[in-house]
């Protein structure tokens, strides 16, 4: 079969893949799948405007500066995809209602309105294949070397979804294995200081989610999903706060 030929991204335009410390010793593997808002030209913005571009609808406010600390403070390879969740949702089943948004928090996605089979396929093999074909190999080559993984998905939040103020600074999130989140959660609440959410502001489902269902349920590895507010992680200090603090309790929430 001939290689089929890029009708997104621009020669010029970054992969949607950013690693850091590839190859690290460090059990812990960090993964982020909304640190980035970027869109690539041939979409034109998606028809959006400013301050939308950069709303939270499009990505997740102030995690990759997280990311980026806690991977340095662990020694730790961290993934991160860096392409705007509005162009295709990286931690959702393509094909899902949610994959590719015509709406989000109330506001309409005009780009993703009316979008052919093939456009939608293109989101899929440029933007979310490369992402989790990505995270697949690294984790086949770490099975292959008997490196154990702890498997770390990272997220943010806003503080208000539709008119509803959250209560929580940071939360725990997971499905069938809920061993590490809630070490983690007794571990993070455990000074009286923060609201942890258990599953909350959101759960993981296989309709809903596909980063800790496909990398971290079905390969059997320890896992977690952290998110974390984003008034809270929105300049610097705050990223290296809650980075310190992550850092400070994942490895007894995960047994180490
Ligand atoms: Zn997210």
């Amino acid at each position: 079969m001939p290689p089929v030929e890029s009708t997104l991204l621009a020669s010029d335009e970054p992969s949607p893949v950013v690693e850091l410390r590839t190859g690290s010793a460090s059990p812990f593997l960090l993964v982020c799948d909304h640190a980035g808002k970027r869109i690539p030209r041939a979409l034109h913005d998606l028809g959006l405007h400013e301050p939308d571009l950069s709303r939270h609808i499009a990505w997740d406010i102030g995690i990759e500066g997280v990311a980026r600390r806690l991977s340095e403070r662990f020694d730790a390879h961290l993934i991160m995809q860096i392409y705007s969740r509005l162009v295709i949702d990286c931690n959702r089943p393509p094909g899902s209602p949610t994959s590719i948004a015509p709406v989000s928090d109330g506001t309409a996605i005009p780009g993703n309105d009316t979008i052919s089979l093939d456009d939608a396929a293109s989101r899929v093999r440029e933007i979310f294949a490369p992402y989790h074909g990505t995270i697949e190999r690294c984790l086949d080559v770490r099975k292959k070397s008997g490196q154990q993984t702890l498997l770390v998905s990272l997220h943010s939040f806003t503080p208000v979804y539709g008119g509803v103020k959250r209560p929580w600074q940071a939360g725990v999130l997971y499905n069938r294995y809920s061993t590490m989140a809630h070490a983690l959660r007794d571990l993070l609440a455990a000074p009286g200081d923060l609201v942890v959410g258990d599953n909350e502001p959101y759960s993981v489902t296989d309709d809903s989610d596909y980063t800790i269902p496909v990398h971290g349920e079905r390969r059997g590895l320890i896992h977690v999903a952290i998110e974390i507010r984003q008034d809270l992680i929105g300049d610097e200090a705050g990223q290296k706060y809650w980075a310190n603090r992550l850092a400070e309790v994942l490895p007894k929430a995960a047994g180490l």
